[in-house]
């Protein structure tokens, strides 16, 4: 970590257990943010100021109006612009050192490859259960972690996926469950779990804590309630079971 970065870090660097050495791994990360838009917002910006060294933005579609209630990584001025560029604007402003590789495509078997190169970590901030699929795949084949967070409305639930030690997506849901239309969100609620996926990211990283690792967080908004969840790895899992 070079000196002038130690002011920016400086809150951080001194939480019991962080210093430079977590400071220097986080620095050397590289996570990949699948979507772009509001699970995506408040963990882009939190990773970007905590100084994650490379941020990849995965999103093929552009910034419309019926975005901006929740999805504050993008201003009103950029309507219209590709999200991974609007993104890209907005992480750049709050700590240009961030190194971002902005992939303008939709995450597929074959496009996966390319776009995930190098990633550690990838966020799940997806809006449909055939992409999650996809990325689950991927990450169960490379053994990195999936932080997944899913929403409706006011509520929703956080947990991290890793072959292993942990169940994958597949374990618990065996079949795409996408609904057709837009589905209800609040923004402010969908920021808690964003900022949280951010936060097991950063965990996941420097190893301090103890990561949603065979655990689910319910939050409901409604009640200002988390209950928590056993989630265990199904052996007989068609992406990570044992054959
Ligand atoms: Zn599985």
């Amino acid at each position: 970590m070079f000196p002038d970065q130690y002011k920016t870090y400086f809150r951080q660097l001194i939480y019991p257990g962080w210093g430079v050495e977590a400071q220097e791994k986080v620095g050397r990360a590289t996570v990949l943010l699948a979507g772009t838009g509001g699970l995506a917002s408040a963990a882009a910006m939190y990773l970007a100021a905590a100084g994650v060294g490379k941020l990849i933005l995965c999103d093929p579609d552009t910034v419309e109006e019926t975005n901006l209630n929740r999805q504050i990584l993008h201003a009103e001025t950029n309507l219209g612009k590709l999200k991974v560029d609007s993104a890209k604007e907005m992480i750049s402003q709050l700590n240009p050192r961030v190194e971002i590789k902005a992939v303008p495509q939709r995450l597929t078997d074959e496009t996966i490859h390319t776009a995930a190169a190098g990633t550690d970590i990838i966020v799940d901030c997806l809006d449909s259960f055939e992409s999650r699929f996809i990325v689950n795949k991927y990450c169960v084949g490379r053994e990195i972690p999936m932080v997944h967070a899913g929403m409706y409305g006011m509520s929703g639930q956080i947990t991290v996926f890793y072959p292993d030690t942990a169940p994958c997506l597949a374990c618990l849901i065996p079949e795409k469950v996408d609904t057709k239309g837009p589905i209800p969100v609040i923004g402010a609620a969908v920021g808690v779990l964003s900022s949280m996926q951010a936060l097991e990211v950063l965990k996941l990283i420097t190893g301090i804590g103890e990561p949603l690792l065979g655990r689910m967080l319910i939050f409901d908004g409604t009640k200002a309630e988390f209950d928590e969840v056993r989630i265990s790895p199904d052996p007989a899992c068609p992406v990570c079971g044992k054959k």
